[in-house]
């Protein structure tokens, strides 16, 4: 067999996602796309802001001779120095330029940061349900993730943490605005697991380093502020991109911060140059570097996700179910009316409604539905989530 036997396992693993994707194209061809509505992907519906096509322009037109050359791995100093000036703002800290690094979007950042702390064996504990990639990310780099289960509500049980941090612990991976339940995790627990993994960082005599992953940070609703990690955890690493904020996954534009209170960052910061370079991603790519450290302040409308937000949680409530209202990201997380996560989301493509299965995040008995798509879609979807719901409930 020509590829290794864990990709063919990991190939086999996520099969059903892509049959998920399969059977929407198949409707899609089928019925023509109109006709589906289509809450699979996380791929943001919005385009990008005016001023990053402008900046986008402008370098186009005044393109210096070496702009597409290597630079140091860590990316450009202004543009590490840009985004390190938001990151200050967001995190309460003295953030510089040189505690940044430019990576291939937040997935390259969560990478670049794996690739440096893990030692071979070592835990990386995450609530549950978590986004699917993490399994991923944590076995390119030997590490094995933990996953403990969330309250009822989804926000973070100090507790099954508690019990899940031991002395293997090398990490705690963190998603806050979450995907896929739209949690904002609240200030008050975080901090009881600040006091919780500083007390176990003495007692297994190691450093628990924190990583949030962030690219979600700017879409909150309703005025919400998302709490500042690097006061309450001095290890933490912030992993982010502007693949949500500014609708860019396509360009894999991101960055990690390292806390500059925490333990080393100088030697950190190095250790993430040089992991960026080995695993392949050598830098960011140039011209997006330059492109969004000229728009740091830019965002995509938020209040047009608050609005599709309101009208599909409002929707399915007031249809029969049941649903955390998402404090941000552009997921839905509803519980399933029927125990069988997957046989609901066929019950809703009988609809012509594409969800995805909670199973697939550690989430089972739940469906996770991406409301980043024009608003006429959750409009037209309704009446099937009713008729689906009625006709489970019946059987
Ligand atoms: N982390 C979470 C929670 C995500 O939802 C995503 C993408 O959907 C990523 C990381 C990866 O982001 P990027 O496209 O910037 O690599």
């Amino acid at each position: 067999m020509p590829v290794a036997k864990k990709i063919l396992d990991a190939m086999e693993r996520s099969s059903w996602i892509r049959k998920m994707f399969e059977e929407g194209a198949r409707l899609k061809a089928e019925f023509g796309a109109d006709a589906v509505c289509d809450f699979s992907l996380g791929n943001p519906n919005l385009e990008p802001p005016e001023a990053f096509r402008r900046a986008l322009r402008e370098l186009v037109e005044h393109d210096r001779p070496g702009s597409h050359g290597y630079m140091p791995n860590a990316g450009y100093p202004e543009v590490r120095e840009a985004v390190a000036a938001r990151v200050a703002r967001e995190q309460q800290a003295p953030v510089e330029g040189r505690h940044v690094v430019m990576t291939v979007g937040a997935g390259g950042a969560l990478n670049v940061v794996l690739r440096a702390i893990l030692e071979p064996g070592d835990e990386v504990v995450t609530p549950r349900p978590y986004f699917v990639e993490y399994d991923f990310y944590l076995d390119n780099h030997g590490g094995t993730l933990k996953s403990v289960p969330t309250t009822r509500d989804f926000d973070l049980d100090v507790g099954a943490l508690e019990q899940a941090v031991t002395a293997r612990t090398r990490a705690v991976l963190l998603n806050s605005p979450n995907n896929p339940t739209g949690k904002v995790y609240s200030r008050k627990n975080l901090a009881e697991l600040a006091e919780l993994l500083a007390r176990k960082s003495k007692e297994h005599g190691r450093v628990i380093h924190v990583l949030s992953d962030e690219p979600y940070r700017r879409i909150v609703y309703d005025g919400l502020e998302v709490p500042a990690v690097f006061p309450l955890f001095p290890d933490a690493f912030v992993c982010s991109s502007h693949s949500k904020d500014l609708s860019l996954p396509g360009e894999r534009i991101g960055h990690v911060a390292v806390n500059p209170a925490g333990r080393a960052p100088d030697t950190l910061v190095g250790a993430l140059t040089l992991t960026n370079r080995i695993l392949g991603f050598v830098n960011a790519p140039a011209l997006m570097q330059r492109a969004v450290a000229r728009v740091q302040d830019a965002s995509v409308d938020i209040g047009f996700y608050q609005r599709n937000r309101d009208a599909l949680w409002e929707g399915l409530t007031d249809a029969g179910y049941a649903c955390h209202k998402p404090e941000g990201a552009f997921y839905l997380f509803p519980r399933s009316p029927i125990p069988d996560d997957v046989a609901f989301v066929r019950e809703l493509q009988k609809e012509r409604i594409l969800a995805v299965p909670g199973t697939g995040f550690g989430g089972p008995g739940h469906f996770r539905l991406a409301y980043c798509c024009a608003p006429e879609i959750v409009e037209r979807s309704l009446p099937g989530f009713r008729r689906a719901l009625v006709r489970v409930t019946q059987q």
